[in-house]
């Protein structure tokens, strides 16, 4: 394999005039440049070439951004809104992405790098699904009424669910839209206000967002926009006394930081964190489904999935099989610009991430790792890396162990079902999980096993709005979407009567 597919493309004049624009933050209901004046460049990962400038928030941005958040919280008309009003504006958000959907696709697309037809069927209409879910919910937030059992008295006791107030929000660049979404979803419809900030890496959809939400007409300082790097902007949106609430999406390494920073004002933290996937192939699954959906828990997004299925274990008798069959789809995925319709796998999103993931490659031959697919770069120009799959892997291997984030599986044999439950679950991580098979005990059997937030049978990668979805152990704490995500945006206050 050489060159990745390249093709000559159009993006959309909406697209490319957005693109071109000068890129501000919004604080306030406002645009405005950044305190000192610094921008930060965006890049194609296709090519590796500049195609945008956004202004670059740090401290004293962030700052302002939560002064305009605990405003629009305590003062503005945000807080005297109804929970109906609420769900009218989020679910009006929701049909502007919508009718915006082609232009949000080609968005991500140039950002992120991912194929177009993802963009389209995945990210946005996902977006879109779980905006219109969360808009439901503003009006659903109930507290209840408590039967108390004190000597003596006679109470009335009721619970009262209340937004948390200002919240930050630092999301990560492998699905930008969506994870915008699924932060600013559940935020709003608690009543809370936000400040969020997108990666570095693609910052695009965020800030178009940002304008479809002034659309929409919600008040100014509900939502605030601060693009900005990591150890600036997102440190000193973690550490900020006046944020009652971070949720963050990203490393392990960085959410250890994120607790750090925030216990400054302790100050109530989520975490959706990484993962080491296992998706478990028993020698009774449906094989022609199981392959399909081994590859595809692995390559979609280009691997860039923090529930990516990196670990696959293979009951032995079918290894080989298996190991071929993955492999044939593997070598099979046509690699190219995102653009480009015949592409099914992109770039990964920097070349920061190209020289992590090609790093774990070395890594693995070095430790006797066999690539019987891919296993290399592909071209010099862009950040594509060919899809690959390692057998002669070892559990302590560190392309088991760690998190790569790229287009990598490592396949190994197992015998029983004792066995791979103990070592599936032989990571730091907790996050999915996937198994096949025909034996419907069986499968639930290892699921009540798994230490995973979410274990896929005979299926990987099915998301919906209403389906929480977290992790165990160092893959994070709380849930996103499903009404699970609403305890992490409201406090729940109990009301005591004597009467
Ligand atoms: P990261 O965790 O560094 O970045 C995610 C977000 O956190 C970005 O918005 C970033 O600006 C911000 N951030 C970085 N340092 C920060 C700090 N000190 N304080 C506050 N915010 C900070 O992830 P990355 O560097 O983009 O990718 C590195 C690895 O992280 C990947 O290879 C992958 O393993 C993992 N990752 C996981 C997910 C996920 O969905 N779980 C997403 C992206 C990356």
């Amino acid at each position: 394999m050489s060159a990745p597919t390249t093709a000559t493309y159009e993006v959309a004049p909406e697209v490319k005039s957005f693109v071109e624009k000068t890129h501000h933050l919004l604080i306030d209901g406002q645009w405005v440049e950044a305190k000192r004046g610094q921008v930060f460049k965006v890049y194609n990962p296709a090519n590796g070439e500049v195609i945008a400038h956004v202004a670059e928030g740090n401290a004293e941005d962030i700052d302002l951004a939560v002064k305009a958040a605990r405003r629009a919280f305590e003062e503005g008309p945000w807080r005297k809104m109804t929970p109906s009003e609420r769900g009218r504006l989020i679910w009006k958000l929701a049909d502007l992405v919508e009718q915006h959907l082609e232009e949000f696709a080609q968005l991500e697309t140039l950002d992120n790098g991912k194929p177009l037809t993802v963009s389209r069927a995945a990210d946005v209409p996902l977006a879109v699904d779980l905006f219109r879910y969360m808009a439901g919910w503003a009006t659903k937030i109930e507290g209840e009424t408590i039967p108390l059992s004190v000597p003596g008295g006679n109470y009335l006791a009721y619970t009262l669910r209340e937004p948390v107030g200002v919240v930050g929000q630092i999301i990560p660049w492998n699905f930008p839209l969506l994870m915008a979404a699924w932060k600013l979803g559940p935020a709003l419809a608690a009543g809370c206000t936000v400040v969020l900030k997108p990666a570095e890496e693609t910052p695009l959809s965020a800030l178009r967002l940002g304008e479809l939400i002034l659309e929409a007409g919600f008040p100014p300082g509900v939502v605030n926009i601060v693009p900005g790097y990591g150890e600036t902007a997102g440190a000193a949106l973690a550490a900020h006394p006046d944020v009652d609430k971070v949720a963050f999406t990203g490393s392990t390494e960085v959410g250890k930081l994120i607790v750090q920073a925030a216990a400054g004002n302790l100050k109530k933290v989520t975490l959706e964190l990484g993962g080491k996937s296992p998706n478990i192939v028993f020698k009774d699954a449906d094989l022609s489904v199981a392959i399909e959906g081994a590859a595809n828990a692995i390559f979609f997004n280009h691997g860039q999935c923090c529930v990516a299925g990196s670990r696959l274990f293979v009951e032995e008798d079918i290894f080989d099989d298996v190991v071929s069959g993955v492999s044939e789809i593997a070598k099979r995925i046509r690699v190219g610009e995102g653009f480009d319709p015949a592409t099914q796998m992109g770039p990964l999103v920097s070349e920061t991430q190209l020289r992590r993931v090609t790093g774990y490659l070395e890594s693995g031959e070095k430790d006797g790792a066999k690539a019987v697919a891919g296993g290399h770069r592909i071209g010099d120009k862009g950040y594509f890396v060919a899809p690959t799959v390692l057998t002669d892997v070892r559990d302590d291997m560190k392309v088991v162990q760690e998190e790569i984030f790229g287009p990598v599986v490592a396949a190994m044999k197992f015998s029983d079902i004792r066995e791979v439950s103990a070592r599936a679950n032989n990571t730091v991580y907790g996050l999915g999980a996937g198994i096949w098979t025909r034996d419907i005990s069986k499968a639930h059997a290892l699921a009540a096993e798994i230490k995973a937030g979410t274990v896929w049978i005979n299926c990987y990668n099915v998301f919906d709005a209403a389906l929480p979805f977290g992790g165990y152990k160092q893959s994070g704490w709380g849930r996103e979407m499903g009404h699970a995500v609403l305890n992490a945006y409201t406090e729940t206050k109990s009301v005591c009567i004597k009467l």
